[in-house]
């Protein structure tokens, strides 16, 4: 079994190698005040940063505050958002969570995972998804690719994304989680996909245990 020292080495190889690859910056989303970046977390969830964007650009002149939200109908808000997908779930999260910022915390955005966390509908990933962004406050975001990338990259044996938070938590410095994180999603959508990985384009092949998987 691989020593956590040589895992931690392989990791920052590997960190070196793919950092440089992928430059776009802290997080496709738009989104200009930390409200704004939970609201667009929420509606990226299986939809594409892209598509979240083009609803978001009229969706946060129509409604700019917690109140906004809870103020509008149900069915006037899912058409507001129903190009994102699952808008009616969606709706549900947007409005229990702008419940809970004003119940909670008068209507801001908490910058800890701990109240954070207390908002219905909110996630350690979407948390950490705003702590990072937002806050600049280090966290491992564990989305599907990242999930997929630890397991096939041999950082983790968990299936659980709050297990493989701290497996990789462990394995390097915490300045770096947040941009790991970012590189894996980015690696894991242009390379490494859940389908077919790219095997043979992969510049981090020497240093991964699944490179003849298909
Ligand atoms: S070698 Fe293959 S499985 Fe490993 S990271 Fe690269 S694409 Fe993914």
């Amino acid at each position: 079994m691989e020593s956590l020292k040589k895992k931690k080495g392989r990791v920052k190889n590997i960190f070196e190698i793919l950092d440089p690859l992928y430059t776009l910056d802290k997080t496709a989303l738009k989104y200009r005040t930390p409200f704004q970046l939970l609201i667009s977390t929420i509606l990226s969830a299986q939809c594409t940063d892209k598509q979240v964007n083009m609803v978001t650009g009229s969706l946060f002149k129509k409604y700019k505050t917690p109140r906004d939200y809870l103020a509008a109908p149900i069915s006037e808000l899912e058409q507001d958002i129903r190009p994102t997908g699952f808008f009616r779930n969606k709706t549900k999260s947007i409005k229990g969570c702008c419940q809970g910022l004003v119940d909670l915390y008068g209507g801001k955005v908490p910058a800890t995972m701990e109240e954070l966390i207390k908002l219905p509908g909110v996630g350690r990933k979407t948390a950490n998804c705003v702590l990072g962004a937002a806050f600049d406050v280090p966290g491992v975001v564990v989305d599907t690719h990242v999930k997929r990338l630890c397991l096939r990259l041999g950082l983790t044996e968990n299936q659980n994304p709050d297990k493989i938070e701290k497996d990789i938590e462990q394995l390097i410095p915490k300045e770096r989680w947040r941009r790991f994180s970012d590189i894996l999603i980015y690696h894991g959508r242009a390379v490494c996909k859940a389908r077919k990985p790219d095997h043979a384009h992969c510049p981090v092949f020497k240093l991964c245990p699944s490179n003849d998987i298909s």
